[in-house]
């Protein structure tokens, strides 16, 4: 692939190679506002001084909204850098290298790699939605596009704001896993924890990690406080205890307005005394609002160990990496270590060849080879609701099936998990906690670490044993380049 030089300065690179703590605007590319509002928007947010970038939403909440390619190029066009959220959302592998070859085409440098909300309901029907590749998987993508050329920048999202201890330690897991695919600067979900703030650091600073964080700096009204605290949209949460002060706050004649911009200031001081590289400022897209809290936080900068202990509304007794207690791991069930046995990596070299040749001829034997799928599924839908993939990776994920997650994850849980609980049906738990207890059963924790590419969907339906032993499965060790795409289009004039 022949790369695209974009001539123009890109201000997140700017800001990051400088150190300097800076500030993005999140800018929410709903269809409830118009192009036209957007555009207006974007260029009095260009004018604030301080403020680098914009990012310009996808499926916010779980709606669709606007194209965000196409907003980016509104907001680009007003003179402020957009950091366009790439959502894996009902997008094939190809439709997002379209998309990036789309973007670079138009010298956007700067993509936020997310899985993306999962669709809402309508009315009481759960819509289908298919995760081609997952959040990982993606920035493993753009790395291989960037590997042959095209200078992008790749952020992406963790949450500090979780407090049970497999959801937790999971999200930190799943950072390392972005960061060692790739990632260049990670932003914060948003929560109004400083102790998490704190927390994230610290296990980014003792594993050597510099990888710059964004912390989500979320301009709190009563309304939106309301909706949090009940955990919607996915991801995000408030303590009762901030709904009780913000409800408070809201009666005052400015409903509330100076506390919340006040509030926001502070947490960006915190954030700037903690190290991290900037403030990610949702909640509003008033450049007033944004001037006032940039204002307000550089005056206020130095005092801001006075702040941190204001801003920590955790859950109670919930998990806190550093302070709480682990439970012992629960024992192996019979069914995991007989699994561990008839794993097919766990197949000595001898009995490898051998079942190579048998299940070659196998292969080519369709009967054969559909006894074999037919039986292979009959034992794995009773005890792992195998779907049949035909690329299989339980042995990676400790014996629990990716494709009974709704998002058919591969590596590692969404950002939507609350308290254990799934995004998208939360009444059910999530799968990533069997994954991670499984794990902290067989001591292998440091394993969910292990990069897991993205199947191969011709094999839906085959023999996952077959395509093991000739080599046909993607899995660790053994993934296929994502990207295998022609040139790129020419560089746009500047
Ligand atoms: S990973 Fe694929 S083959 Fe393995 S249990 Fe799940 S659906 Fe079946």
């Amino acid at each position: 692939m022949v790369g695209n030089p974009i001539s123009e300065a890109n201000p997140i690179r700017e800001a990051l190679k400088g150190g300097r703590f800076s500030y993005f605007v999140e800018l929410v590319a709903s269809a409830k506002t118009t192009e036209e509002k957007l555009q207006e928007m974007a260029a009095e947010l260009a004018q604030v001084p301080g403020l680098i970038a914009a990012g310009v939403t996808s499926y916010a909440g779980g709606s669709a909204g606007h194209d965000p390619i196409r907003i980016a190029e509104l907001v680009k066009e007003k003179g402020l850098t957009p950091n366009v959220h790439l959502t894996c959302v009902n997008h094939t592998r190809q439709e997002l290298i379209d998309s990036l070859l789309k973007l670079n085409g138009m010298g956007v440098e700067n993509v936020f790699a997310i899985s993306g909300d999962y669709p809402l309901k309508t009315g009481d029907a759960q819509p289908e939605a298919d995760y081609d590749v997952d959040s990982v998987q993606l920035v493993e993508l753009i790395n291989e596009m960037r590997q042959q050329g095209l200078p992008f920048q790749i952020s992406v999202a963790v949450s500090p704001f979780k407090y049970t201890e497999a959801d937790c330690v999971y999200q930190y897991l799943k950072l390392e896993k972005k960061i060692a695919a790739g990632a260049d600067f990670a932003i914060t979900q948003l929560g109004y924890d400083v102790k998490k703030f704190r927390e994230l650091k610290r296990y980014l600073d003792e594993r050597g990690l510099k990888t710059p964080v964004f912390g989500n700096v979320y301009v709190l009204a009563a309304g939106a406080a309301k909706k949090f605290a009940k955990a919607e949209p996915p991801g995000c949460w408030v303590s009762p205890e901030l709904l009780e002060i913000v409800t408070e706050e809201a009666k005052a004649a400015d409903k509330g307005l100076a506390a919340r911009l006040e509030r926001a200031a502070k947490t960006a001081a915190v954030l700037r005394g903690l190290g991290f590289a900037g403030a990610y400022i949702g909640g509003t897209h008033s450049a007033d609002h944004i001037r006032t809290i940039i204002r307000r936080s550089e005056e206020i900068a130095e005092n801001w160990e006075e702040y941190a202990e204001e801003i920590t509304y955790g859950e109670k007794g919930g998990f806190y990496f550093y302070d709480s207690p682990r439970p012992a791991p629960k024992p192996r069930e019979f069914a995991q270590k007989l699994m561990d046995i008839i794993e097919p990596a766990n197949t000595p070299a001898p009995l490898r060849s051998v079942l190579k040749g048998v299940l070659g001829w196998v292969d080519h034997h369709p009967s054969a080879a559909h006894a074999l799928e037919r039986a292979e599924y009959a034992f794995k839908v009773s005890a792992f609701g195998c779907q049949a993939c035909g690329n299989c990776v339980l042995g990676e994920m400790e014996y629990v099936c990716p494709m009974t997650c709704p998002k058919s994850m591969r590596n590692g849980p969404c950002g939507g998990t609350h308290n254990g609980q799934c995004e998208v049906f939360p009444d059910r738990a999530c799968i990533w906690v069997r994954v991670y207890d499984h794990a902290k059963s067989a001591n292998r924790v440091e394993d969910l670490k292990t990069y897991i590419p993205p199947r191969n969907r011709a094999l839906q339906g085959t023999s996952s044993y077959i395509n093991y032993y000739l080599d046909r499965d993607y899995r660790p060790g053994h993934p296929p380049p994502l990207v295998q795409i022609a040139p790129a289009p020419a560089p746009v004039a500047k």
